[in-house]
């Protein structure tokens, strides 16, 4: 075992504070990482206020973390004490599944082990994230990342980038694409600035005339504002793919009619009940609606190679974790370009 610090949620309505915990000892076949930089996620705000009813508290975040590795099992081959790596969402699953077998470690029949408020498989116990000074995870699930590759801001692209990248490969996003992001926060700056080194045509869908600079700034080649009635008509017909990363519930149905013929609409942002659509906006081009949550490992560290090889990376605004809670406050008023990291030597 090893003692580790992090900062960690103790019940749904207290801030999140210093915590004091242990880390198992290595097994054969894990790594231990020192953290450097790890990525606030939505997903952290909403797990250590219980929103979705799930916590286990005391709820330690985290689940963009970067690092250097620190100790490896005797069963190691991959990595090497000095290693630069990371970890994602997942730190186990159970392997041997069809899902697994075809490197989709995310829909395990069996169930994976998330990073943080998930449970180890061997011994049950509640796992901790990457607001914390180390890590320890099964090799399988550890990161390379590639030497140039800025580690300071590729934390986000081990949640916020693989869930943009993935439903980009799996709908063959490339060259000529007409591609469209609607909503511009941390998955939308993602999507625009991969499908932008992917070669695709990227519009941004948004509702806020005062995007229009950023999202032009980050490569987007159009802006359509979802309230102007008349470029939306003109726009009708004219994408092939749409990530719809809105985080809240919303109307499907004006973003539909943008698809052109075999166009699918993806939904990356929302997890929340969605109202209806009319089947007439599907048949008439025979569109598909389809979601995507995260990606597995093999198609992670393809992100890490494709974003070094094209110079891609996240926005990032970098505190310390003493501020971690205003930055969820932040984040609920979506203040925030694009992506708040936490500088892990703040902790000690
Ligand atoms: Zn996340
Ligand atoms: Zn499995």
């Amino acid at each position: 075992m090893s003692k580790a610090l992090g900062y960690a949620a103790r019940d749904a309505a207290t801030p999140l504070g210093p915590f004091h915990f242990e880390r198992r000892a290595l097994r054969p076949d894990d790594v231990r990482l020192d953290i450097r930089y790890c990525g606030i996620c939505h997903t952290d705000l909403h797990l250590a206020r219980n929103d979705w009813g799930v916590t286990v508290y005391p709820c330690c975040p985290g689940h963009e973390i970067v690092g250097r590795v620190a100790e490896v099992g005797p069963a190691v081959r991959k990595f090497k004490v000095g290693d630069t790596a990371a970890i994602g969402c997942l730190v186990d699953s159970c392997g041997t599944c069809d899902q697994c077998q075809r490197g989709e470690q995310q829909f395990c029949r069996k169930g994976y082990t998330l990073t943080y408020n998930g449970k180890d498989l061997p011994t049950g116990d509640i796992t901790y994230g990457g607001y914390s000074d180390h890590i320890v995870a099964r090799e399988a699930f550890v990161l390379r990342v590639p030497d140039k590759l800025d580690l300071a801001r590729a934390a986000p692209l081990l949640c916020a980038g693989i869930t943009v990248y993935s439903p980009l490969r799996k709908h063959q996003a490339g060259q000529g694409t007409r591609l469209g992001v609607a909503g511009l926060g941390g998955l939308g700056h993602m999507g625009v600035k991969l499908g932008v080194a992917m070669g695709c045509e990227v519009t941004v869908i948004t509702s806020s005339e005062s995007k229009r600079a950023d999202a032009l700034a980050l490569g987007a080649h159009r802006v359509l504002l979802s309230s102007d009635k008349e470029a939306v008509a003109a726009a009708a017909s004219k994408l092939d793919l749409i990530l719809d990363t809105i985080p809240v519930t919303h109307d499907l149905e004006p973003l539909l009619n943008l698809l052109d013929v075999e166009g699918t609409l993806v939904i990356v942002g929302a997890i929340a009940p969605m109202p209806g659509y009319h089947t007439r906006s599907l048949l008439r081009g025979r569109r598909s609606i389809s979601a995507s949550p995260i990606g597995g490992i093999a198609q992670t560290q393809a992100l890490l190679d494709f974003c070094a090889e094209k110079g891609v990376l996240p926005d990032c605004e970098m505190i310390p974790v003493q501020e971690v809670n205003h930055a969820f406050a932040r984040m609920e008023k979506a203040d925030v370009k694009y992506r708040f990291v936490i500088d892990m030597a703040s902790l000690r």
